[in-house]
């Protein structure tokens, strides 16, 4: 891959800077609203060695990517994936990319957090939903947040910054959000609310659990004043700092609001499919191009028709109980 090769820029001039990449499918927990208990996961052989995602990496990178998260399933349950991370890392280095950074569920971060720090990683996200032991057990289907905590104060401890993602969940952790928040405040972290999305078959209705943003919003404004900030992180939140808190709380609402206009990512699977839109069904097979004959052509045939195909908006919807998935597959396919 030495030829110049053309930056990735979409039908709606959108400049794709942003890629996440899924290390693997597979999970060590079992979120209710992101997979069934007895999830089907894929077959080794068909998901991406580390050595192509790494080829995957570079190919993006060449395009003018600067930024890449690592996200599964959980990335960190991926037998040597430090590897990869390490690789990475030296693209830091050497200037070809700004950020290097990963979506956890944390179970596994006390054992990486020094290492991660040591390959150049500074901030992470890590999925925490509840800090009640009882209901984090019934949500994930495991009783690991024990682990998750350690983990917490193991990435803090590394110098790593946090980002705790919470999707908020109508009679669930609804009650709990405010304490949540001024928690992970007080340790210096800052908090994501998500709305839950419609992502392939789980056994509940997500319906049942969908909390709209608005009313969590409003919810918070009653009891702590929030400032609207134009901090960006390059993603879809909207942020807004808490003066009683002193921290800063940003909210993801795919499903009340359209945070599409700016897209500048793109996701790939652990099998190598380049999906253009988290919520639309279109995808191209990076994976036939990389193991073709001339993968350096399979590559930018596969770029070229990716950014003539990205959408330019997701169709969402869940605002009705008992509607199917808007799209079949999980979440833990294509990352957060
Ligand atoms: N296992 C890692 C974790 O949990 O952080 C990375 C992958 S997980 C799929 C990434 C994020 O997606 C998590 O924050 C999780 O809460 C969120 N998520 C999963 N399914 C979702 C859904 N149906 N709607 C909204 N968010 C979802
Ligand atoms: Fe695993 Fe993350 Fe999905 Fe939970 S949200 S089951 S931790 S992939």
């Amino acid at each position: 891959m030495n030829s110049p090769v053309a930056p990735l820029v979409d039908r709606f001039a959108r400049r794709i800077t942003y890629l996440r990449l899924s290390l693997t499918d597979r999970c060590d927990l079992r979120c209710s609203y992101c997979m069934p208990e007895r999830m089907t996961f894929l077959p080794r052989a068909e998901v991406l060695t580390l050595e192509e995602l790494y080829d995957v990496a570079l190919a993006f990178i060449a395009r003018g990517v600067r930024k890449i998260r690592l996200t599964g399933g959980e990335p960190l349950v991926r037998r040597d994936m430090m590897q990869l991370v390490r690789a990475l890392g030296r693209k830091l280095d050497d200037g070809s990319l700004d950020e290097l950074t990963l979506t956890t569920n944390g179970t596994q971060l006390a054992e990486y957090a020094d290492d991660l720090a040591a390959a150049g990683v500074k901030r992470i996200n890590v999925s925490l939903d509840t800090r009640d032991r009882a209901k984090f057990a019934e949500l994930t289907r495991r009783d690991s947040l024990p682990q998750v905590l350690e983990g917490l104060a193991a990435a803090k401890a590394a110098g790593i910054r946090i980002k705790l993602n919470t999707v908020a969940l109508k009679g669930i952790n609804e009650s709990e959000l405010p304490d949540l928040i001024a928690w992970a405040h007080s340790e210096g972290h800052s908090v994501t609310l998500i709305e839950v999305m419609p992502l392939g078959e789980v056994e509940g209705d997500r319906f049942d659990h969908y909390l709209p943003l608005d009313a969590v919003r409003r919810d918070l404004e009653a009891r702590w004043t929030l400032t609207a900030s134009d901090a960006r992180t390059g993603g879809p939140a909207r942020y807004v700092d808490i003066a009683e808190t002193g921290g800063r709380l940003g909210f993801i609402t795919p499903l009340t609001g359209n945070f599409c206009e700016g897209c500048n990512r793109v996701r790939v699977t652990a099998t190598g499919q380049l999906f253009m839109c988290l919520g639309c069904e279109g995808k191209v097979d990076l994976r036939a191009a990389l193991r073709s004959e001339n993968p350096e052509a399979a590559l930018a045939d596969a770029f070229a028709r990716a950014m003539g195909e990205k959408p330019e908006r997701h169709g969402f919807v869940i605002d009705r109980p008992g509607a199917a998935p808007a799209l079949a597959r999980h979440m833990s396919m294509t990352g957060g």
